[in-house]
């Protein structure tokens, strides 16, 4: 089913993309939770993690590859940064197309809440 993610790779919904590639879009999140918050996108739909497989499975190397090369655009590397994947009800999921959370420019707690 096509979700609010698959709508913005589409173009049928604005958003602040920050990153493309041939398989990974990536946009500023609407409620950011940090001073850099982007949502790391696989063009392929897949609903959560544990839909992951053997097939699909080398899309999450490519959305850590778009997380190096955004934390170089926005002048993060060094200083650091987090990402973090969000799986089902308990893991805060609320969009269920596979996404990584890339969060910097601020000291970041942890454990997180
Ligand atoms: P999840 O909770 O599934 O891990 O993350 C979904 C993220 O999508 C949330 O951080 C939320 O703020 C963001 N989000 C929800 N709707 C929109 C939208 O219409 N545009 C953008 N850019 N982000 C959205």
């Amino acid at each position: 089913m096509a979700t609010l993610f698959t709508k913005i790779i589409q173009r049928e919904i604005p958003a602040k993309i920050v990153y493309e590639n041939e398989k990974v879009l990536a946009f500023q999140d609407i409620h950011p939770q940090a001073p850099h918050h982007v949502l790391i996108v696989p063009k392929i739909e897949i609903p959560t993690i544990n839909d992951l497989n053997s097939e699909n499975v080398g899309v999450i190397g490519e959305l850590f590859l778009a997380a190096k090369e955004i934390a170089k655009t926005l002048g993060v590397s060094e200083q650091g940064y987090r990402v973090v994947m969000n799986c089902n009800e308990d893991g805060g999921q609320t969009v269920f197309h596979l996404h990584l959370h890339f969060l910097a420019g601020r000291s970041l707690h942890w454990p997180p809440g």
